[in-house]
């Protein structure tokens, strides 16, 4: 699943590749895509065609592309998607499933998405990165955003009850933090998810967002090395930051700091991976009162 690294790649690179653009054709090739839109394929093409894209901005996963008109594109890749920009007349794929064109008649810009969990729609949306589109506005900032307020965020999660890796993927609390970048910032604090946030000290909690930006850079500088100016591109399966991984995916490898092996616990339908002795489990679960896990 792309992860909000990835996303921050495509976001520079829809900066790069079609940002002052003219859109002069759009073909809708999977209804699916653009369910989020109110209204069909038609309405969907004719609310773009003739439009400028004057920006490309992100809240947390989302992409959001103010137009000329007042509306803005905005897209979510979801577990499998893509956003390439590709010369005409390469070839298509199976998995395209919109195709926008531009009246300069450059490269296009294809929405690629196998699993069609991701989207494209149109709404009102102001033109600037702090006029949010209605659909955005719940979603927090993420540690990236350099207006990211790390004083409000580890209040509001002090006051949760509830688990630090349950919060850190709440997106109304803080954005962008998936399943790997929470496992590799817990491990490299040493701590285990299942703690309580109530219970978490400032001074841990503000480790906590230090190593989580930490992560996020450190993927995107080798997103950013990867990426081919041809492609904006995010591959679920890419493997560039997985050479660096800590944590994640490492059931019953040696743990890199102390060489005890890896542990992996059922988490909400996925798995949390940690180092059972630099990462000890809470003595109770924070969770206990209100639902097993
Ligand atoms: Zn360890």
């Amino acid at each position: 699943m792309p992860e909000l690294p990835e996303v921050e790649v495509v976001r520079a690179g829809l900066t790069r590749e079609v940002v002052g653009r003219e859109i002069g054709a759009v073909s809708v090739r999977h209804p699916r895509s653009i369910r989020r839109f109110q209204g069909g394929p038609v309405q969907f093409e004719s609310a773009l065609i003739g439009r400028t894209l004057r920006g490309a901005h992100r809240r947390g996963k989302y992409l959001w592309l103010p137009l000329s008109d007042g509306q803005a594109l905005l897209g979510h890749l979801g577990m499998s998607g893509q956003l390439l920009v590709a010369a005409p007349p390469s070839p298509e794929g199976p998995h395209l499933r919109v195709l926008i064109g531009f009246a300069d008649q450059g490269p296009d810009l294809r929405f690629v998405d196998q699993r069609t969990f991701g989207g494209l729609w149109v709404e009102p949306a102001g033109a600037g990165p702090d006029q949010l589109p209605t659909s955005l506005a719940h979603i927090a900032r993420d540690p990236l955003d350099p207006l990211f307020d790390e004083k409000l965020f580890i209040s509001r999660l002090r006051r949760r009850r509830t688990e630090i890796k349950r919060a850190l993927l709440d997106q109304t609390l803080i954005s962008g933090v998936g399943n790997i970048y929470a496992d590799e910032a817990l491990w490299r604090v040493g701590m285990h998810g299942g703690r309580a946030t109530a219970r978490l000290p400032v001074a841990k909690a503000s480790e906590l967002v230090a190593a989580i930006r930490d992560v996020m850079i450190e993927a995107l500088t080798q997103g950013g090395t990867s990426f081919d100016s041809l492609y904006v591109h995010v591959n679920g399966d890419s493997g560039y930051f997985s050479r660096s991984l800590n944590a994640y995916g490492r059931t019953d490898l040696p743990c890199s700091r102390c060489g005890t092996p890896m542990r992996r616990e059922a988490f909400m339908n996925r798995s949390s991976f940690s180092c059972p002795v630099c990462q000890p489990r809470p003595r109770k679960p924070a969770a206990a009162r209100t639902r097993g896990t």
